[in-house]
């Protein structure tokens, strides 16, 4: 083999650790690294939340590629990935072009996973990305502006939240911040604003301590936020959505977030997934390809007791960082070391200085946890761009 060719697909959390991994590891001539991503951007997509409710500019969640990758080393492909060729170890683009490598990364993220749900891909936003963020901020807006000359249709002004997950909650304690904004700038009498929380599970935020969990319920509800908890949504229409129980909500503003499944460019290109996700080995290898590695939410490891973790933002920056000295080692001829996940706790943000927590055995609330994440940001924002993008970005 030449110089070796890697071909990153993604520059989400996983794809862009990888990256910026081999270029501090490798030197120029040793491989030909190229990245491939549909914007010249990375965005933060943990808080897609706040410009998808309007409390922060979308600008806010997205970083110039051009500001944190190294020219001399990566060589930045602006494109859409449309389909990969395991077998001919080749990637096409929309644009028609075709890529070759020897190692592939494949880090694209996730889609909605609407359960079947009928309508809802149809009818409902997601938030999944800044294009996708910018256009729910001004739907909602939009509404509010739509009221005011049709003063009977309560059903601009209400919201359904689908998922009580870590995205639904999130974005509820957003929405619940910039509500009462809206309501003054469009003179609008709170009252008629209704936001539902609607939630298949037993409970909101599974997974969570059950003290935290009642935590972030009693904060979003004094924001305005109802709950139906244990309700399936059975469909979503153009008028809102039907309720298992039988019961309609009527509503021009359904949004999506209760769950996600991996890119499905990955299940079309032939390999063997669950829920669009790649089971892969400790070395995070698509099984029966040696040069095939999958991070983030495209990729599905198991934990001692065999249970998947989630997709979550933490899991893929720690992949992207072994896989990039993996694939650095593997260059060079030396041995990959194992991908182990080292979880560091979990937050979740529940509006402006608000927060629930879980580090270890404690369990963190309100400013405490909502500094933590910030914290916790920060370093993100230091692993990837310096102090400089760290300045830049935190809000304080
Ligand atoms: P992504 O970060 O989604 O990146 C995928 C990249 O691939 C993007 O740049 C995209 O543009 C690009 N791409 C996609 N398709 C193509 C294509 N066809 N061609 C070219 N490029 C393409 N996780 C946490 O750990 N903590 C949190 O607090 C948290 N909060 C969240 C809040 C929200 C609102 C959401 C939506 C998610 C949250 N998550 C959180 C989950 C976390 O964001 C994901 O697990 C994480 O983004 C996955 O990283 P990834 O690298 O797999 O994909």
């Amino acid at each position: 083999m030449g110089t070796p060719k890697i071909l990153i697909l993604g520059a989400g959390y996983g794809g862009l650790l990888t990256t910026l991994q081999l270029q501090k590891k490798l030197n120029y001539n040793e491989a030909e690294i190229t990245l491939v991503n549909k914007h010249n951007y990375h965005y933060i997509t943990t808080w897609l939340h706040e410009p998808a409710a309007g409390t922060a500019p979308a600008d806010h969640a997205r970083v110039s590629l051009d500001g944190i990758l190294n020219k001399d080393k990566v060589n930045f492909v602006k494109g859409t990935v449309q389909a990969i060729q395991p077998e001919e170890q080749t990637v096409t683009l929309e644009s028609g072009e075709v890529l070759s490598y020897d190692y592939l990364v494949i880090g694209l993220g996730s889609e909605p996973e609407t359960f079947g749900i009928e309508g809802l891909k149809e009818h409902a936003f997601s938030i999944r990305s800044i294009n996708a963020v910018r256009n729910i901020r001004e739907h909602i807006e939009y509404m509010f502006s739509k009221f005011k000359n049709e003063p009977d249709r309560t059903d601009y002004l209400t919201f359904v939240v689908g998922g009580a997950g870590f995205t639904g909650i999130e974005f509820c304690g957003e929405l619940g911040d910039r509500l009462p904004e809206l309501c003054r700038e469009f003179d609008v009498d709170p009252e008629l604003v209704k936001v539902y929380c609607i939630e298949a599970a037993p409970t909101a935020l599974p997974g969570f301590d059950p003290e935290l969990i009642q935590y972030a319920i009693d904060v979003l509800e004094r924001k305005g936020i109802e709950f139906k908890i244990g309700t399936p949504i059975k469909q979503c229409t153009p008028d809102g959505v039907l309720l298992n129980t039988g019961e309609e909500i009527k509503s021009k503003t359904v949004i999506w977030a209760a769950g996600v499944r991996g890119n499905s460019i990955v299940e079309k290109a032939g390999f063997e997934v669950m829920r669009g996700r790649v089971k892969v080995d400790e070395y995070l290898r698509a099984p029966g390809y040696e040069n095939v590695f999958v991070v983030g939410d495209c990729a599905l490891i198991f934990n001692e007791e065999g249970r998947p973790y989630p997709p979550t933002a933490q899991i893929a920056v720690q992949e992207g960082e072994t896989l990039g000295e993996n694939l650095a080692a593997l260059v060079r001829g030396d041995l990959p070391q194992k991908f182990i996940p080292h979880l560091q706790g979990t937050l979740a943000s529940l509006g402006k200085g608000e927060g629930i927590g879980q580090v270890g055995s404690k369990k963190l609330f309100g400013s405490t946890a909502a500094m933590m994440k910030k914290a916790s940001d920060l370093r993100y924002l230091y692993k990837i761009g310096g102090v400089g993008l760290a300045l830049k970005k935190v809000k304080l």
